[in-house]
């Protein structure tokens, strides 16, 4: 492994630490990472576009539509800097980071005109169709149909668990075209206008009581057909272009994990524990969780690294991506756990309640464990296919 800031990642360091400096508020920082469930979305609005200004909204987008081009290593950079300062992300996370790059590398001129300069400034809120009640990880098994009327695509079926899908008005949407054709080759991806006749939006209430994702009901929806992004019925590869987007991400997952272990053991040595003990540190049981946690931890940043390392020498991350998301998931649902037993009856309640009941989440979304594990399992290991 071989991870080391090269000159250019150490000079944006200084720029974007300067920046932050001069525009992160106060104000903005309390905002902490809830811009989009719960948080103030004019003011989560307004500090995008501050960072779209700046070049900083999606550093990762070539320069011709508002990024930088940043390697890795700066996006590693821009990920510690924004930690560090406890600055809020930006408005537009799953449009940002997922959609953009299929609309990069499938979408026409004309729809990357159209839709990049918007969803960078957090102007378009974008969500991803391709749940469905009955398609998940096997999601090529998707049912929603659409039919070719001249020149509009006629939608009809269901979508779920669409995050943001209440706040977005554009949805890169997976429908099948072609019921003959062997299942990942009858797929189109369209983009949808939410706004259009016959879209209709049902939140739902998560277990920590928020909207954060919906139902999405299609019927009798007319699409124009410039609006398929890719040739028809090779969706899933836009798809898989859209799944795959993970380098950035990676580095941020052990920077929020790592920062909240150490707050929890702080806690823990300010907290009396129980059995007598003076603190929660001193409980034997309680610092063997504690210790585990720490672990996990370090291991999730040396599992980054690793990935970062390959993608530093050529490799494509795919499989690491796995084993990072798998440690990530189990790490923060461990660090809640012990959360409960450090602070007893008064978990119950504030930040570490909601992360609580929300880490359940984190072993299924972008990819349930078992999934993950199978990907370990063929792809790293080489063992058989499961059957
Ligand atoms: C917080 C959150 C946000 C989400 N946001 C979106 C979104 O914006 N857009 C969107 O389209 N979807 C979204 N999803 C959906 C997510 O992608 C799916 O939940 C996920 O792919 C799993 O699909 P499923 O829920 O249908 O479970 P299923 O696929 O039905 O799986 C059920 C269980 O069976 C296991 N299983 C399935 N297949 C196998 C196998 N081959 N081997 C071993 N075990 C298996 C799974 O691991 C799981 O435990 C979100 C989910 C969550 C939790």
């Amino acid at each position: 492994m071989d991870f080391s800031y090269p000159p250019v990642a150490v000079a944006f360091r200084a720029e974007i630490r300067a920046w932050l400096d001069e525009h992160l508020t106060d104000e903005l920082r309390s905002e902490g990472g809830a811009d989009m469930v719960g948080g103030n979305l004019e003011r989560a609005h307004d500090w995008n576009r501050l960072l779209a200004d700046a070049g900083y909204a999606a550093i990762a987008w070539p320069p011709e539509w508002g990024g930088r081009g940043a390697g890795i290593m700066e996006q590693v950079v821009f990920a510690e800097e924004m930690h560090r300062a406890g600055a809020p992300g930006t408005l537009n996370p799953i449009g940002l980071s997922n959609i953009a790059p299929a609309i990069i590398q499938w979408g026409t001129e004309e729809q990357k005109r159209r839709f990049l300069p918007p969803m960078l400034r957090g102007d378009d809120i974008w969500c991803q169709g391709f749940s469905e009640p009955d398609a998940g990880s096997d999601l090529a098994s998707l049912s929603t149909r659409a039919i070719r009327d001249g020149d509009v695509w006629v939608i009809n079926g269901q979508k779920t668990w669409n995050t943001f899908g209440h706040l977005a008005n554009w949805c890169e949407l997976l429908v099948r075209t072609d019921t003959e054709a062997p299942k990942h080759k009858g797929i189109t991806c369209l983009l949808v206008d939410m706004t259009l006749p016959g879209v209709e939006v049902r939140p739902l209430v998560t277990i920590t009581g928020d909207p954060e994702f919906n139902e999405v009901f299609f019927t009798d929806v007319r699409v124009p057909v410039d609006m398929m992004l890719g040739p028809q019925n090779e969706g899933w590869r836009v798809a898989m272009t859209t799944l795959a987007y993970e380098r950035g991400t990676v580095a941020k997952l052990h920077l929020g994990s790592r920062a909240k272990i150490q707050r929890l053991i702080d806690l823990a040595k300010a907290t009396p524990g129980p059995n007598g003990h003076a603190t929660a540190a001193e409980d034997p049981v309680i610092r063997q969780k504690l210790a585990r946690s720490y672990l996990e931890g370090e291991l999730l940043k040396l599992v980054s690294e690793r990935a970062i390392s390959a993608e530093l020498h050529g490799r494509a991350m795919g499989p690491e991506g796995s084993i990072a998301k798998l440690v990530w998931s189990e790490l923060e649902q461990h660090t809640v756990e012990v959360a409960s037993d450090v602070l007893g009856p008064d978990a119950l309640s504030g930040q570490w309640a909601r992360d609580r009941v929300y880490s359940r989440a984190l072993t299924i979304a972008g990819g349930t464990t078992q999934i993950n594990k199978n990907i370990v399992a063929q792809r790293i290991l080489g063992l058989p296919r499961d059957r």
